[in-house]
């Protein structure tokens, strides 16, 4: 069984045991904090991973990007929006978490069977591609799309700063995700620590351009059931498929499934768009400077 665990105090505030009473205005600004710091640790995340995988990109394949700064700008806008919306339902589950117990979080891992540290894992990422496909699927309705979800899509082709690029109606589908879960499948911190660095990888990486992971993961036995950049770059390229987050398996199971993409084919494409903009660009400084 799951042991309630008692929490020393920490940057949420006291344990429920030793602050018998609080007034509701220090309460309500202790989850407000508690918001704030959340939404400050999100955006943190998202700069230094999005940034990272950016400059690896910029070592890897040189001038993938040029062109796209205006769009840049507007992803990391966008995603710094997200990142607050993030940051108020993960602050005040935190803050509940630490000073009421709430949710199923337990940091005794002895709490609950070793073998479990693994499937909580495998659960949390199975619950959070469910919720993503289907929620993702529905964004893809004309008006959901037209209201919210085109703002990820006007990224053509997206980068490594679109992984949270969001109008904030999805960005708050996406928010409620893993607060939910909290609260109905118990896990440890550190697997909780784990599925969100999974979280953040596949987000960046997914929109980055090019396959950062070994070919076994996205060709072959494994890569039929895995998402990895290939998969969501057909989306972006097709719209009305690959859905998934993480797992093929909503894809394949409802027909929704539409291969992998072929980034050497897709680079070709966006390349021609680009120089079209820097040239236009160009043309409107008087056109004495025309990119190749
Ligand atoms: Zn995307
Ligand atoms: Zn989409």
């Amino acid at each position: 069984m799951l042991k309630q665990v008692q929490h020393d105090a920490g940057m949420w505030g006291d344990t429920a045991a030793s602050t018998p009473y609080k007034p509701p205005m220090s309460i309500a600004l202790a989850i407000i904090l508690s918001a704030a710091a959340m939404t400050l640790i999100i955006g943190v995340r998202y700069l230094i991973a999005s940034g990272a995988f950016a400059l690896a990109t910029r070592a890897k394949h040189p001038g993938l990007y040029t062109g796209l700064d205006a769009q840049v700008r507007r992803e990391v806008a966008w995603s710094l929006a997200s990142a607050a919306i993030y940051g108020v339902p993960a602050g005040v589950v935190a803050w509940g978490w630490q000073n009421r117990g709430w949710t199923q979080i337990y940091d005794n891992v002895h709490a609950m069977p070793l073998w479990y540290l693994p499937v909580s894992v495998l659960l949390y990422l199975f619950a959070h591609d469910t919720w993503f496909y289907w929620t993702h699927r529905w964004m893809h309705r004309p008006r959901p799309f037209k209201l919210a979800h085109a703002v990820h899509h006007a990224s053509r082709p997206p980068t490594a700063w679109a992984a949270m690029a969001f109008h904030p109606i999805e960005a708050l589908t996406g928010a409620v995700a893993i607060p939910l879960l909290v609260f109905l499948i118990p896990i440890h911190v550190s697997a909780l620590g784990l599925v969100l660095a999974i979280m953040t990888v596949m987000g960046v990486t997914n929109h980055m351009g090019w396959e950062v992971f070994p070919r076994f993961m996205w060709r072959g036995p494994v890569g039929a059931w895995l998402i990895t950049a290939s998969h969501h770059q057909r989306h972006h390229e097709r719209y009305g498929c690959n859905y998934g987050l993480y797992f093929r398996f909503w894809d394949r199971l409802c027909g929704t499934d539409d291969g992998i993409g072929d980034f050497t084919k897709d680079r070709q494409r966006s390349r021609a768009p680009a120089a079209a903009r820097r040239r236009g660009g160009d043309a409107d400084r008087g056109g004495a400077n025309r990119a190749a």
